[in-house]
């Protein structure tokens, strides 16, 4: 029996749970190789790499960039581009909507925009070895991606990631992140979206902006606080050495955060990230955004955040039995490793 090799969201009829098809993704070269467990990888082979100036002809064409001026679109002369995915997830030639053929086993095309983006011309492979104004530049980029995308309707969230190593899901060497605009909001944001929601109505307040006055009252878990940012181990982190970055200010939407403030923001995960190379020997590591989905209007109970979690450990068979995850180290102690190599700031 032959399959349609197109990709497809499928909703699971007893947990309700989202799961996307991407037979594209099968196709992907993969470049790293696993070196040693758990640490960042070296690239597998020498070939071309699509994301280095010069070579912009291998990546697909370009949908944003950050370029000197009089340089020419697909060519030399940028400091940061975004090119669609070659081999994407989703797909946006695809139908939008279809009629729900069976209310019980409902699936949807699999409809989405899945984007790259690459922050340094050179062959970078370390997000810490980035330079303040290429940091800046990324956290430009995704916010602009964002307003972009979101002034089409037909998207309801945009996730921004970033996978550092083969442990981490990446695939190619060449330091680089990824958005996915959804037709839908994931299961992650509406599961948070409903705690704070519920805590809102229940006291009055964002838990967010309670987390931020407990987190500094405690101070245990603080690794860096700055004029409009605190970074800090969360109480009850699933993986070890895990940290969360959000604004102090309350804010449920980051894509209406000023460049100033990215470049203090860029400046702050440049000393966290340096300091987790330097606790872990470069771990492998995911960073994502949470932010409210674009559709919404700002709120007084979702607070925007990033979270970062090092794969110092796989889950295993209790945490996708039990939904629960081990962890071997107190976030306390994380954060007091984490804290003695940061940067002195004067
Ligand atoms: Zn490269
Ligand atoms: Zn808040
Ligand atoms: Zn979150």
């Amino acid at each position: 029996m032959q399959y349609d090799p197109l990709p497809e969201f499928r909703r699971c009829p007893v947990t309700g749970r989202w799961v996307i098809f991407a037979p594209e993704r099968a196709r992907r070269p993969i470049t790293l190789q696993h070196t040693q467990a758990h640490q960042r990888d070296r690239p597998a082979t020498d070939a071309v790499c699509p994301f280095c100036e010069g070579h912009e002809a291998e990546a697909p064409g370009e949908v944003y960039a950050i370029r000197a001026v009089g340089t020419a679109k697909d060519s030399p002369g940028w400091e940061l581009r975004v090119v669609s995915n070659k081999f994407p997830a989703l797909r946006p030639d695809m139908t939008a909507t279809m009629p729900l053929l069976d209310p019980f086993f409902e699936a949807r095309p699999g409809f989405g925009g899945h984007e790259v983006v690459i922050p340094c011309q050179s062959h970078e492979t370390n997000p810490a070895k980035l330079t303040p104004a290429q940091y800046t530049n990324l956290l430009i980029a995704y916010r602009d991606r964002i307003r972009a995308i979101s002034s089409d309707n037909l998207w309801h969230y945009v996730q921004v990631f970033q996978n550092v190593g083969a442990e981490a899901g990446a695939s190619l060497a060449h330091l680089h992140a990824q958005i996915i605009a959804l037709p839908l909001v994931p299961d992650a944001i509406q599961s948070e979206l409903a705690f704070a929601k519920e805590y809102h109505g229940r006291h009055s307040a964002c838990v967010y902006c309670e987390l931020i006055a407990k987190e500094r009252l405690a101070r245990s878990r603080i690794l860096r606080e700055t004029e409009h940012f605190l970074a800090f181990c969360p109480f009850a982190p699933r993986f070890s050495y895990e940290f969360w970055v959000m604004p102090k200010y309350h804010a449920s939407h980051f894509e209406i955060t000023v460049d100033a403030a990215l470049a203090e923001l860029a400046r702050l995960f440049l000393d966290l990230l340096a300091a987790l190379d330097a606790v872990l020997a470069e771990p492998a590591y995911n960073a994502y955004l949470h932010t409210t989905p674009m559709k919404a209007k700002p709120n007084g109970h979702y607070h925007w955040h990033w979270e970062v979690i090092p794969r110092t450990a796989r889950a295993a068979g209790f945490e996708w039995g039990s939904g629960c995850f081990l962890n071997a180290v107190p976030p306390e102690k994380a954060a007091a490793e984490l804290r003695a190599k940061l940067s002195v700031v004067s």
